[in-house]
């Protein structure tokens, strides 16, 4: 039976980028070595390092005054480490409040300033995004922070926000990769990597040069994007095995037409699923249209005392973690970008058989 693997993450890996690991594992590229065994400054992995770097910037149309760091501390460690770096003597800074991770973003941004929530879609229990006639700026903010993509809510915003002068951070820890994206409205871009990049433990930030060198006083040297920026992301050891697997997916990104691509296949992915939702009264999407996430799709069923025979068939049938986050309850399936077309389709015919028998 093939597995398919809805997880919010960690979360599928491309099939082809899975065998390829497992035919270099142990000795990769005649060397005698495991990439996990290598020196992170030896020619291997130096080599690696800029393979990957220059194919995201290929696949993502990275312009040459971004920096593209590879971190560690994943997403959470950057809601501190945007203020820290970012704030450059400025008071404080603007957030979007969208869900679950906008909330942690402005949490720990209230360490280090003033936080002015432009505006929050918490009235409608976080199923939307507000439009930008709906926010509140701050012209003296130091950033504007948001989160195009609200994995546990399934909120997604197809536009990008016009900030002017003041520069735009966004957490696309769920949504980096699943479409074209103009990094240079950005002032920096976060993610971790285990969603749409890679394994777990490499967190990827790319930044605007000029943002740097600016860290608010007392900055431990780790938490300064400068020093990374500075010394190639190899200040100290880097997550190689997960820098080197990343790679890996830039290439099959790269074979399979880019994210044009992507978002062909990805549109395609969620069409099956929010289509059939639409016209059944069995199942339900808690999202506002315009902001059906493409990667995370969250679903209740009409009857909640139903989820767990549903659950249980959905593993009968090899279709896996589609539990929904604790804090929502109900379903979510994840399709991200290594999630094929046959997975959905597979998902939403158990759906239908399932309402079918229960419905
Ligand atoms: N932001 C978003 C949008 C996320 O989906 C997640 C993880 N699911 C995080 C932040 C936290 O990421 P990490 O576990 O890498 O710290």
């Amino acid at each position: 039976m093939t597995i398919y693997n809805f997880s919010a993450g960690p979360a599928v890996l491309p099939k082809d980028v899975l065998l390829q690991v497992q035919a270099e594992m142990v000795d990769w590229h005649g060397s005698g070595m495991s990439v996990m065994e290598m020196s992170h400054r030896g020619k291997e992995f130096m080599g690696i390092a800029a393979e990957a770097e220059a194919d995201l910037r290929e696949v993502m149309g990275i312009p040459a005054n971004y920096k593209v760091l590879f971190l560690q501390g994943g997403a959470s460690s950057q809601f501190a480490m945007v203020p820290m770096n970012l704030l450059r003597g400025k008071a404080g800074a603007d957030y979007l409040n969208t869900g679950e991770w906008s909330k942690k973003a402005i949490k720990e941004a209230k360490k280090y300033g003033a936080v002015n929530v432009v505006a929050s879609s918490e009235d409608r229990n976080f199923s939307y995004a507000p439009t930008q006639d709906q926010w509140k700026l701050d012209p003296n903010a130091a950033y504007v922070h948001y989160t195009p993509n609200e994995t546990i809510g399934g909120v997604e915003m197809f536009w990008t926000p016009d900030t002017g002068s003041v520069p735009l951070v966004a957490d696309m820890s769920s949504t980096i990769l699943s479409r074209p994206m103009d990094v240079s409205k950005y002032g920096l871009i976060y993610a971790g990597a285990q969603k749409n990049i890679g394994p777990a433990g490499l967190t990827l930030v790319i930044v605007r040069e000029d943002l740097l060198g600016e860290p608010v006083k007392g900055t431990p040297t780790m938490f300064d994007y400068k020093t990374h920026a500075d010394n190639e992301s190899m200040y100290n050891t880097p997550p190689t095995f997960a820098m080197y697997t990343a790679g890996l997916v830039f290439k099959w990104l790269k074979a399979r037409g880019g994210l044009a691509a992507m978002e062909k296949t990805n549109r395609e992915k969620a069409g099956l699923l929010y289509d059939y939702l639409d016209a059944t009264d069995f199942y339900a999407s808690p999202v506002a249209r315009e902001n059906r996430s493409l990667m995370n799709v969250p679903f209740t069923l009409k009857d909640a005392a139903l989820d767990e025979a549903f659950l249980k068939l959905a593993k009968e049938r090899g279709l896996l973690q589609l539990k929904g986050h604790r804090s929502v309850g109900g379903m979510r399936a994840s399709i991200y970008n290594a999630m094929p077309v046959e997975g959905v389709r597979a998902l939403v015919d158990m759906m239908r058989d399932f309402e079918k028998s229960h419905g």
